[in-house]
């Protein structure tokens, strides 16, 4: 309670009344906040261009305890990520980004790894903007891994043998995402590759940068099986298409 002065990113800006802007941060030190931003919207604020989408700030906020909406005092730009707004490639992948943010992060609840991701990934995108569907990928497993969603990679989800680098059988991921041994495997599930496997269970362990390179340099049956299955996992846990996944599909 009291002023948080903290590093932020601004996932989405609503207008309120004349001169007035509601913004939906993610901070490193508070986690996901809503704040109040007073005459954000006249031509010579005192908060510029800092509170758009994708930027990068230094956050000033003041928060009471009885209220939802946090009070902004002040923003100073880090990094702004406006140029890559323009690339149609990159501008989809961060809007995924942030929904995928905004729909798992838990609201008022630090989460410093979830942010530091979210950093990452977002100064990675803007960079690189052919390497949008390694950083989704990425960003959907350690988003999933974060909020409770990414099932055991690490031993068969059925007679519990460990099926980590020493494995030396096939594995096999069901439907719902869970590993299989060789013996347990089930009719319908899909076969995971050694190049598969350590791409969906290396994301905690590497940056985007790296994981983007295994991920570029891995064949194409791997890097389907891995999209693929962190899309369905990202499905099973919002319980439907996440929004901006559709809004793409139908513009196309
Ligand atoms: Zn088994």
């Amino acid at each position: 309670m009291g002023i948080v002065e903290t590093q932020a990113i601004v996932l989405q800006t609503y207008k309120l009344a004349d001169a007035d802007k509601i913004v939906l941060c993610m901070t490193e030190r508070a986690g996901l906040v809503r704040g109040v931003a007073r005459g954000a919207r006249r031509l010579k604020s005192k908060f510029g261009a800092s509170l758009e989408p994708f930027t990068l700030i230094q956050l000033t906020f003041f928060e009471k305890e009885t209220r939802e909406l946090v009070t902004i005092r002040g923003a100073e730009i880090i990094k702004s990520y406006f140029d890559a707004i323009g690339n149609a490639q990159a501008f989809g992948g961060l809007v995924y980004l942030l929904e995928l943010v905004k729909e798992f992060a838990l609201p008022n609840q630090a989460d410093e790894k979830l942010f530091k991701m979210l950093r990452a990934c977002v100064d990675f995108l803007a960079r690189n903007p052919l390497e949008v569907n390694a950083v989704s990928a990425y960003s959907e497993l350690w988003t999933l891994k974060l909020a409770g969603f990414l099932p055991d990679l690490k031993s068969c989800g059925v007679c519990g043998i460990r099926l980590d680098d020493s494995y030396q059988g096939r594995r096999f991921i069901s439907h719902e995402g869970v590993l299989w041994c060789d013996t347990c495997t089930k009719a319908g599930s899909q076969p995971l590759g050694g190049e598969a496997y350590l791409l969906l269970s290396s994301t905690r362990r590497t940056g985007p940068k790296e994981w983007a390179e295994q991920f570029s340099e891995a064949g194409v049956e791997s890097r389907l099986v891995v999209s693929e299955t962190a899309r369905r996992l990202v499905r099973r846990a919002l319980e439907r298409e996440p929004r901006s996944v559709r809004a793409s599909a139908t513009q196309r």
